[in-house]
């Protein structure tokens, strides 16, 4: 469902960066993966593309047999609130709103009335056992209960793929395998899933380990790992 084909991209702050060198990547519907990388290797600037948050100089990008090219802001916008959900390692939710609605954030801003949208977030609020947490503002959750209330609210606008940044960088390790255990459960309900990680623990718990190394994915034995 996604398609890569030499896709380069250079940064140009005087001096030119060379971030990407042709990068080539397909990934399957339904597949779970991370992208493993050293700091600097480019996988922020590829998550960044993937997600329509960023243009690319050459090559091709395809997400579901659709090239993403030369799009306006809005029509890049239409398109990444309807095919993809973001998890970041801050959760990012609304400090001054409660629980259930940060996860209709995303459907207020559908038009959908209030009462619908509720009743929806509650819905997905319940798949990651946070139904009773409804009324609680962020500040009165721990770490992974608002990583929790995060992927509920990237769940409710019924994304094609979920892009997540370093999701579990900011819980402890038993956390951690709580967050990686229910984003394994959303995968196996047929949702592609694409995790940027440096923790061993979580591209484990992956299908495919693809390495950035100085802008090429890494091939050499180590590289693709089959888990
Ligand atoms: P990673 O996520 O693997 O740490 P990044 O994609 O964030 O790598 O960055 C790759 C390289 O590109 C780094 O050297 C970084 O400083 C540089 N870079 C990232 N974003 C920009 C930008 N907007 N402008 C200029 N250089 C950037």
């Amino acid at each position: 469902m996604i398609e890569l084909r030499g896709i380069n991209k250079t940064y140009d702050n005087g001096t030119l960066l060379h971030v990407l060198k042709g990068i080539d990547l397909d990934i399957n519907e339904g597949e779970m993966v991370s992208i493993m990388g050293a700091s600097g290797s480019g996988k922020s600037t590829l998550l960044n593309i993937l997600g329509i948050l960023d243009t690319y100089d050459s090559g091709t990008y395809k997400i579901e047999g659709r090239t993403i090219k030369d799009l306006s802001e809005k029509e890049a916008a239409i398109l990444r609130n309807r095919t993809i959900g973001f998890v970041f390692q801050s959760f990012n939710l609304i400090g001054f709103k409660n629980a259930v609605e940060n996860v209709a954030l995303p459907l207020y801003y559908q038009g959908i009335k209030r009462t619908r949208r509720n009743k929806i977030a509650m819905e997905y609020l319940d798949s990651v056992g946070l139904k009773d947490h409804a009324s609680y503002m962020p500040n009165e959750l721990s770490g992974g209960q608002k990583q929790r209330v995060a992927i509920a609210r990237a769940l409710v606008a019924r994304p094609k793929v979920i892009l997540a940044d370093e999701p579990t960088g900011a819980l402890d390790s038993t956390t951690t395998l709580e967050v990686m255990a229910l984003l394994r459960k959303i995968n196996l309900e047929g949702m592609t899933m694409i995790i940027v990680t440096h923790e061993n623990s979580v591209s484990q718990a992956t299908d495919r380990i693809i390495r950035l190394k100085d802008g090429v994915i890494d091939k050499s034995e180590k590289g693709i790992e089959y888990v």
